[in-house]
């Protein structure tokens, strides 16, 4: 089969931007002053979050970023330059930049529960997070009190378990980029499976005096897919056999294989996927009702709104799923379990999810954007005015044109999901009829999108 891969390390000059110990330092270092400003401006600065850095650039600036350009296209370039776990790694290590003592770490190293080496507890997080949504999304003092809990967990759990055990099994945020990170065109793998199999030193996973053993407990010869490597870039510079590299492959590459493909993984695109409408509802949606009852934390209308996310995302939407997924079954005769179908059948969820999350995030940052320009020159909301643009009057960008930039990004996801799904009854070896009731189900979701924007 022809590669379609193109290895970046090849390239001599990125090659040896990789193998620097500079790399991610550097890179953690450009945005640690941006959280550690958003920090300062939610707990000191003014409440009115349009007015606040805090808000406006990690919710809109940064969401934006990571859903429209960093996960679909960069993967987990994110988690390669996210200031949140780096405190605690540098704590681990005992150094910034360079290896002590051929990549020992200073920590508790206690083994992570078994029972918990699943993105259960992140996908728990997350709905946590998604049900205070709207106060977090809006308040400043909230919001940085929420983001120094995540740094505090990041610190503690470095000092206790193995290397980034948090991000591993912890993040909220992490386990969705996890996912999405599959669709994206860029990948860490060896070069040469077999020269693993014979190399004893492991010196990727155990570490070396060029680098640390893989900081996301993988051993770098079993990734077949993108979900949990960090794109750190640590075994580039482990690796003895200089057998590592960084390519950049064709869309969804990992979508196409079968292996590894997980209830937990599959639930969580569920609830993903249900996500995507509720966020557009509360936070573009006409329906003022919702919005109040989804900040009014603790009220009548808060319960009820909190039941109906929790029933949307853990009952209704899984649920229709697993029915069109039996439907599947029944129509192709096959003796395949139900989980196994229901798991197979949801990898054509992630672009699904991708799209409509993207779909999502394109409309809520026109909308929110020129805040950017009043928070750079007055950050704190004291009236101060840096750059002369802290009276730059809020306006939505392309206003009357979203919902157009919106449907094809959303067919985009419509077709790559299809394409899967017929895929997923190849495998299957069951009629092409029984990818339908998928097909369906998705065409639906897309249809309650396209209306929830127009
Ligand atoms: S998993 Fe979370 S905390 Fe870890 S690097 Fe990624 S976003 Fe940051
Ligand atoms: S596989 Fe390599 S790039 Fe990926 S997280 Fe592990 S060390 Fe980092």
């Amino acid at each position: 089969m022809t590669d379609t891969r193109l290895d970046l390390t090849r390239i001599p000059i990125i090659k040896k931007i990789l193998a620097s110990r500079w790399l991610q330092w550097s890179l953690v270092a450009g945005t640690l002053p941006f959280f550690v400003l958003a920090i300062l401006t939610g707990l000191f600065g003014t409440p009115a979050g349009n007015r606040n850095f805090g808000i406006v650039f990690v919710w809109i600036v940064w969401w934006g970023l990571l859903m429209l350009v960093m996960v679909p296209f960069a993967g987990r370039f994110w988690c390669a330059v996210c200031p949140i776990p780096a405190p605690g790694e540098w704590l681990q290590r005992r150094s910034l930049v360079q290896v002590h003592e051929r990549g020992k770490l200073f920590t508790l190293g206690l083994k992570w529960p078994r029972q918990l080496n699943n993105i259960w507890l992140q996908s728990a997080a997350f709905l946590i997070v998604a049900l205070f949504a709207k106060v977090i999304l809006t308040t400043p003092f909230v919001s940085a009190v929420t983001v120094l809990i995540f740094a505090g967990i990041a610190i503690a759990t470095s000092l206790l378990f193995e290397r980034r055990t948090f991000c591993r099994y912890i993040c909220p945020v992490g386990g969705f980029i996890g996912l999405y990170s599959q669709v994206a065109p860029i990948e860490v793998r060896v070069k040469d499976h077999a020269l693993c199999a014979t190399h004893h030193d492991k010196a990727c996973y155990i570490g070396s005096e060029k680098g640390y053993g893989c900081p996301w407990l993988i051993f770098p010869a079993t990734l077949d897919k993108n979900t949990n490597c960090g794109l750190c870039t640590e075994c580039l510079k482990t690796c003895t056999l200089d057998n590592i590299a960084l390519s950049v492959r064709p869309f969804g590459k990992d979508l196409l294989t079968n292996k590894g493909r997980r209830l937990d993984e599959a639930y969580r695109s569920l609830m993903m996927l249900a996500g995507a409408p509720l966020y557009t509802i509360v936070f573009l949606g006409p329906w003022a009702e919702i919005k109040e009852a989804a900040y009014a934390i603790a009220s009548p209308g808060w319960w009820l709104y909190a039941l109906g996310l929790l029933a949307l995302t853990l009952v209704v939407v899984p649920g229709i799923f697993f029915a069109c997924v039996a439907l599947s079954k029944f129509i192709a005769r096959t003796k395949a379990s139900s989980r196994q179908f229901f798991v197979e059948y949801a990898t054509a969820l992630l672009p699904l999810g991708l799209g409509a999350w993207a779909s999502f995030s394109l409309s809520f940052v026109l909308v929110n954007i020129s805040y950017a320009w009043q928070v750079i020159s007055d950050p704190f909301g004291w009236g101060w005015n840096l750059f002369g643009t802290a009276n730059w009057q809020w306006t939505p960008y392309l206003a009357g044109w979203q919902a157009y930039m919106q449907i094809p990004i959303l067919l985009i996801g419509l077709v790559a999901a299809i394409a899967i799904a017929f895929r997923t009854t190849g495998e299957q070896r069951g009629s092409s009829q029984a990818a339908l009731p998928i097909v369906a189900f998705c065409v639906a979701f897309t249809l309650v999108m396209v209306g929830l924007n127009f």
